[in-house]
């Protein structure tokens, strides 16, 4: 689908605006990364900012707007073309999810759980027979898939999965209830986790993918969330779910390996998602500063908010560095685990920060819902928290130094 970029890039690239100039490292990317840049710009500033308050206020999935861009292969961006997707990379998933989320920030989580968390693991570990049912059809953007790891008596600790997986000969009889599911109420398929064999820990865990609605499948409450709140979260409850054999993805205990590759290459896609929060917050802060009136001047020409504008800047553009650096890292298959962590980390205080500053930027203005200071504040803080805290990232990196000093 989008490799139309790369065919009329050439053309269009001269034109691009000067809406990609406040993303100075853009300019070194190739016409296709430019290209895309803009089409996803040019339909977050259409289709998706000016709704978001609404689709928030409302808690309102944004279905037409999600099926757009299953249409513009935003959907399935790092799938190859032969089974639907856009056949792109992901350095071009970041750039297309910080756009996206620029305008947002639901809209961007829905499409980085299809993309990395729930497309990611059918791709790299499903049978062709696996693809073709739980991937080509999961590129348009409807349906959609979701990813459930997450337990009520485990998050960081995922290598303590309590939900079973018992070997009922031709099946898998699933029991137990996972819960936080991002797209849990709309997802017609899911990637569940769940323990074959209890007695070895986290290596008992195994992965699989089944369809929604099924037997033995119940959905719990959607959750009532501080931000992010036209996309959905829910538990998914396992009562004597069966399923074929045939359902699982890669081999019996191979689950938690699984769960920590896919969880690698999300948070790539979270921390592109933070980006867009904290740029959207910058780009506020400096709209409303260049017309608010104080002491007879902008507010922008006063040290004190041009220090604080900066230090937004500063931090947004250091995180995006690392995380295209994680995405070009991932395309070129080289080691990623800790880049990716980094982003991930940077990214989302880049964003918790940027929004912070934002609204103290604004002043009372900034604590009410008409302008969008205040959904991005909500928005960026779930960036901490979901696929691995902050201190999990921190975690993280520690044990890749370690590993890297020979320790
Ligand atoms: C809106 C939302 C959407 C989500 N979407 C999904 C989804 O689609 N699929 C899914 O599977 N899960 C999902 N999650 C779950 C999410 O990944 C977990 O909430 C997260 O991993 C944290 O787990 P927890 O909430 O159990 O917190 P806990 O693990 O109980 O952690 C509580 C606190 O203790 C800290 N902590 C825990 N262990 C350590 C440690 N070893 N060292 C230092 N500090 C530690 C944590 O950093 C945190 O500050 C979602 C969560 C939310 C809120």
């Amino acid at each position: 689908m989008l490799s139309i970029f790369s065919k009329t890039a050439q053309v269009i690239a001269p034109s691009i605006t000067k809406q990609s100039r406040c993303i100075a490292s853009l300019s070194a990317l190739s016409d296709t990364y430019q290209m895309l840049h803009k089409t996803c710009r040019d339909f977050a500033e259409g289709e998706l900012k000016p709704h978001a308050a609404k689709f928030d206020k409302e808690h309102l999935y944004p279905a037409d707007a999600i099926k757009k861009m299953g249409e513009l292969g935003l959907m399935a961006i790092a799938t190859p073309e032969e089974l639907g997707g856009a056949g792109l990379d992901y350095l071009a998933y970041a750039i297309a999810l910080e756009e996206i989320s620029r305008g947002c920030a639901s809209a961007g989580v829905i499409m980085s759980v299809n993309n990395s968390l729930y497309l990611g693991p059918v791709l790299g570990w499903g049978t062709d027979k696996q693809k073709k049912e739980f991937v080509t059809p999961f590129t348009t953007g409807d349906p959609i898939g979701c990813f459930a790891l997450s337990e009520p008596g485990n998050g960081s600790d995922a290598g303590a999965a309590s939900t079973t997986a018992k070997d009922g000969g031709d099946k898998w009889i699933l029991n137990g209830t996972k819960c936080w599911i991002t797209n849990g109420y709309e997802s017609k398929a899911t990637v569940a986790f769940a323990t074959t064999d209890k007695s070895l820990k986290h290596k008992g865990i195994s992965a699989f993918v089944l369809p929604k609605p099924i037997k033995g499948l119940e959905l719990g409450k959607k959750e009532d969330k501080l931000g992010i709140r036209a996309s959905s979260t829910c538990s998914l409850i396992f009562e004597d779910c069966e399923i074929p054999k045939e359902n699982i993805l890669g081999e019996p205990g191979f689950g938690f390996k699984i769960a920590m590759m896919t969880l690698d290459a999300g948070r790539i896609g979270i921390a592109s998602q933070a980006l867009g929060i904290a740029q959207a917050s910058l780009d506020v802060a400096v709209e409303y500063s260049s017309k608010r009136i104080a002491f007879g001047k902008p507010i922008m020409k006063l040290q004190a908010i041009q220090s604080k504008l900066s230090d937004m800047a500063l931090k947004i553009e250091s995180a995006r560095l690392l995380t295209w650096r994680a995405a070009w890292l991932k395309d070129n298959k080289k080691p990623y685990t800790k880049e990716a962590a980094m982003a991930k980390l940077a990214a989302s205080e880049a964003a918790t920060f940027a929004s912070h500053q934002c609204i103290q930027v604004l002043g009372g203005m900034g604590y009410v819902s008409d302008m969008p200071a205040e959904r991005h504040y909500r928005d960026a803080r779930i960036t901490e928290i979901y696929e691995g805290t902050s201190e999990i990232q921190r975690l993280v990196i520690a044990g890749q130094l370690i590993k890297e000093y020979g320790l």
